[in-house]
């Protein structure tokens, strides 16, 4: 795999030449309120790729200081993602191992005249708080003496209080070019039962507050978010600085990931749930990290992908079709090639014995001779794709089947179809055909060229299966004023119903392969031996020459 390399990686090594560090230590920090999506991946395996390429240590830490919207089935499907792209924490932590210390910072920063609860509503903080043009308005209860602020804070954790009564803010100048530095919220009162703490809290710290307090206490070096968090620094800083940490851990901001035709913000996607839009978090049309597992997608063409997008200073839109590529380049030698047809048509084969099995020779991999070989069924009753025959040649690039044409059938022979049989509605039930048993794949044969070659499955061994196909799940459109959820786009998820080769017994959870001419497939979830279903992770660019 390719190594990471960006402009933290250089900020990495200056420090650590600079002995600012002797060694690098990073976190990830997701909030366990949904699913991680392809984005988090970006921070994710930014934060362990970079620690790794020191020898440093990455901490996961479950941000969870909003009780509201948290849950312990998010921790075990962010710790399960983690695994699945293979990065192992050096430890797990959570936001709310550090309650206890955090409130008792809060209290040093009153005792140092720095901190003041405040009585304004949520509505008059935000209208005290001014905007660009027009600096803020201090707060009436700006001045309380320390002992005052000391015995209101405590009564907020005591839970006198009701919700939004009152806040406790950081003292710092109302007048701030910066907004964030303009008395922003330390605490505020949620008496929500928390999914570790239970009950034992009513009052939370912020996000501003709790994680760079977070950061220092865990000793992280280079603290990495993305880049809405840039005018976030100055009160990361200052909150490090005012509250005497021994260590400072420095943020540096990167750009977030975007990718053209995809939803990628945690809030759309838990709607998609909710609605019903989509079978759920799994559903291999999302761009969740459970979503890209369940349709195929590999944690290395994942990762490659991540690597290969870059990192900056600036949010990046990246073409879907790259992760696609980085799928086939990861997975392309490594799997086994089947034939595969989606929509079948019955192709009799006149000349060739009745109730014959016979089986032919088949590479595994044509570009990757490692992975052996198989034996495949013929006979004369076969299935080929309905899309490869026409009645007659259109044009002399169609390189498939019509009637009077030849083509090779892989790994078997040459068959040239003769005439069709049709039901009452005209369309095609059956192509008659015959064959040329001097022109077996591997004879030698070379006295005339085929058009073209196309993939069968023998009809009596033949397994059937269902082919799951995806397109992108909702329709960008600039000038559709509809919601993303009225955008669906209908032909996101179609199934086909078809057969495959019998090439094996048993088809394990996402065993994948590629189905000759067609695409990369994965088995799904749903499949069983007697009921195979396939995703089709991503089409082949190429068909087979
Ligand atoms: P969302 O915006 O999708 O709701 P979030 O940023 O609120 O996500 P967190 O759980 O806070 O989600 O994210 C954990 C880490 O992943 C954070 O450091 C965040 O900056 C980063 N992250 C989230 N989305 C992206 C993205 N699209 N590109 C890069 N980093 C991201
Ligand atoms: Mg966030």
């Amino acid at each position: 795999m390719e190594e990471i390399s960006n402009f933290i990686k250089t900020i990495m090594e200056k420090d650590l030449e600079s002995g600012k560090c002797d060694s690098i230590m990073t976190r990830f920090p997701p909030e366990p309120n949904a699913y991680l999506h392809i984005g988090h991946a970006r921070a994710m395996i930014t934060n362990f790729e970079l620690a790794k390429s020191f020898g440093g240590k990455t901490n996961l830490r479950f941000d969870d200081t909003n009780p509201a919207k948290e849950d312990t089935e998010f921790v075990e499907a962010i710790k399960k993602d983690i695994e699945w792209l293979g990065y192992h924490p050096a430890n797990v932590f959570f936001g709310s191992d550090y309650f206890d210390q955090t409130y008792e910072l809060a209290k040093k920063l009153i005792k140092k005249g720095l901190a003041y609860v405040c009585d304004l509503s949520q509505e008059d903080i935000s209208k005290y708080r001014g905007d660009l043009k027009t600096p803020g308005i201090n707060s009436p209860y700006r001045d309380r003496s320390v002992e005052e602020n000391l015995e209101l804070f405590e009564n907020m954790k005591n839970g006198k209080y009701a919700d939004g009564e009152k806040v406790l803010r950081a003292k710092i100048d109302m007048a701030s070019p910066n907004i964030n530095m303009r008395d922003p919220v330390l605490y505020r009162i949620l008496h929500i039962k928390h999914h570790r703490t239970g009950n034992k809290w009513c009052i939370y710290p912020m996000y501003d507050f709790a994680h760079p307090l977070q950061d220092a206490i865990e000793g992280i070096t280079h603290s990495l978010c993305s880049l809405e968090y840039d005018n976030h620094r100055v009160l990361y800083d200052w909150v490090v600085e005012k509250c005497e940490m021994p260590h400072v851990p420095q943020q540096i901001e990167f750009g977030r990931l975007n990718i053209t035709n995809t939803i990628m913000s945690k809030r759309y996607l838990r709607e998609l749930v909710q609605n019903n839009k989509v079978e759920g978090y799994d559903d291999p049309r999302m761009p969740t990290l459970v979503g890209l597992k369940r349709r195929g997608y590999t944690p290395e063409a994942i990762k490659n992908f991540i690597k290969a997008s870059g990192l900056s200073r600036v949010n990046s839109t990246i073409e879907g079709e790259m992760l696609e590529h980085f799928l086939r380049e990861d997975i392309k030698l490594k799997v086994n090639r089947l034939m595969a047809v989606k929509d079948p048509l019955k192709v009799v084969i006149d000349n060739y014995e009745d109730g014959k099995i016979e089986y032919v020779d088949a590479e595994n991999n044509s570009e990757n001779p490692e992975l052996g070989s198989r034996k495949v069924a013929f006979s004369k009753k076969l299935y080929i794709e309905r899309e490869d025959f026409v009645l007659e040649k259109p044009n002399k690039h169609y390189k498939r089947l019509a009637l009077g044409i030849e083509v090779r059938l892989y790994h078997a022979y040459f068959i040239k179809a003769n005439s069709v049989e049709t039901d009452e509605n005209g369309n095609i039930t059956v192509v008659h055909c015959t064959y040329d048993p001097l022109t077996k794949s591997g004879s030698g044969f070379n006295e005339r060229k085929p058009n073209g070659t196309i993939q069968f499955v023998e009809a009596q061994t033949a397994r059937e299966a269902t082919f799951n196909l995806f397109e992108p799940l909702i329709i960008e459109d600039e000038n559709d004023e509809r919601s993303f959820l009225d955008r669906i786009n209908p032909n996101s998820w179609t199934v086909k119903k078809g057969f495959i080769e019998n090439a094996k017994q048993h088809f394990e959870e996402l065993e994948r392969f590629q189905f000759i001419r067609d695409g990369y497939y994965a088995v799904d979830k749903e499949s069983k031996d007697d009921n195979l279903v396939f995703n089709r992770i991503v089409p082949l660019k190429s068909s087979i020459k």
